[in-house]
């Protein structure tokens, strides 16, 4: 057989590196008490509706889903105020990290995207072989100045993340609004907001969207909605990307369970704020047992934190699987990430991580 030589970008494409699944850790070391904080996801699981809600749909697994996704259109429609002309679905929000670069974007092209952000950014722009302009971070943040200095004459796409992945932290209003000002506006803005929903006071991204057509909002029931393991994301522009973005999309790429359990999602508020609530108390014990061991941490607008463990994330990382806990090295020297837990999972956390860094809790 002759070797057949993949496309440019996709020769040089390392996969992005999920975080471990509890499974495999129990498979491997014969544990069976695993605390997965790895990944963001919600740990309260998902809205018991939404449970009911996909439970009562089964029966329909036969039939191909709704390609036009009317349903879930409908609700993220009337809920966030948008037409229905204005929204892609999308197999999780990486699906649409995706579809952006490949519907807007050409080997000639560049993206801007930050220093420690999102790692999908850097893989879908590495998989079209379009030029990838990194700039520096400011700390550990997006420094948007900075990136709307760095747009080329080639630039077609900016990726940002607010809160940004894998650092947590955020902008506001009025310095994302300056930022727009600078942008040309036949540079796509894609800001992608995928925790959104734990500080919602935070930021209100949608009132941008009539005031920029090059504006595309990004967004995932994957964490705070609980739907990780269906894949359902959206995204929110002006009817023009829209209707380019939904000329690409597999017309099936959202299920119709994934469907049925997004609506059911969307529309439980309580859930939403439960969620809410234990993130902000978690976050508070975590940290509260950081100042304790003595470690720094970046502040956080997320499910998550990234800790300075002073030592290799690597080795950490390992030590923590072996007490039964899987964080996650995000290739940030000295620092790990780890999502936000129920308390008993923050406590136990916690405990491993005094242990394998010989470290003592003082207070
Ligand atoms: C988790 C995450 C996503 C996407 O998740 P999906 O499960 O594909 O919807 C997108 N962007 C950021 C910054 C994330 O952290």
């Amino acid at each position: 057989m002759t070797f057949v030589p993949a496309n440019d970008g996709i020769a040089k494409l390392k996969p992005y590196q999920p975080g471990k699944p509890m499974s495999e850790l129990e498979r491997e070391l014969g544990l069976t008490d695993i605390v997965k904080l790895a990944s963001n996801e919600n740990p309260l699981g998902c809205s018991e509706k939404v449970q009911q809600a996909v439970a009562a749909e089964l029966a329909e697994i036969g039939r191909y889903p709704d390609g036009g996704g009317y349903i879930l259109k409908a609700q993220v429609a009337k809920q966030f105020a948008v037409g229905l002309d204005q929204i892609t679905l999308g197999n999780g929000s990486n699906d649409l990290l995706e579809m952006f670069a490949r519907a807007f974007v050409s080997d000639k092209d560049s993206v801007v995207y930050s220093q420690h952000a999102f790692a999908v950014y850097a893989l879908v722009t590495q998989a079209i072989n379009a030029q990838a302009i990194e700039v520096p971070a400011k700390g550990f943040a997006h420094d948007l100045d900075a990136m709307a200095a760095a747009v080329q004459d080639n630039t077609k796409l900016i990726f940002i993340a607010n809160p940004n992945n894998p650092t947590g932290t955020w902008f506001e209003e009025a310095e994302f609004e300056r930022f727009m000002q600078k942008v040309p506006s036949h540079v796509l803005v894609v800001l992608d907001e995928a925790y959104v929903e734990y500080f919602p006071e935070n930021f209100n991204s949608l009132k941008f969207l009539s005031q920029y057509d090059n504006l595309i909002i990004s967004r995932t029931l994957s964490k705070c909605y609980g739907l990780a393991a269906l894949r359902v994301g959206f995204a929110l522009a002006s009817a023009e990307v829209t209707d380019y973005l939904n000329r690409i999309r597999q017309p099936f790429n959202v299920n119709h369970l994934a469907m049925v359990a997004g609506v059911a999602a969307l529309q439980d508020e309580d859930f939403i704020e439960k969620s809410r609530v234990t993130n902000k108390a978690g976050m508070a014990q975590l940290e509260a047992g950081f100042k304790a061991l003595g470690l720094n941490y970046v502040p956080s607008r997320a499910n998550f934190l990234l800790v300075d463990v002073q030592a290799d994330p690597a080795q950490t990382f390992n030590a923590l699987l072996k007490e039964g806990v899987i964080v996650r090295p995000v290739g940030i020297p000295n620092h790990l990430r780890v999502s936000i837990g129920t308390e008993a999972e923050n406590a136990k956390f916690l405990t491993a991580l005094a242990k394998v860094l010989s470290l003592e809790a003082t207070a």
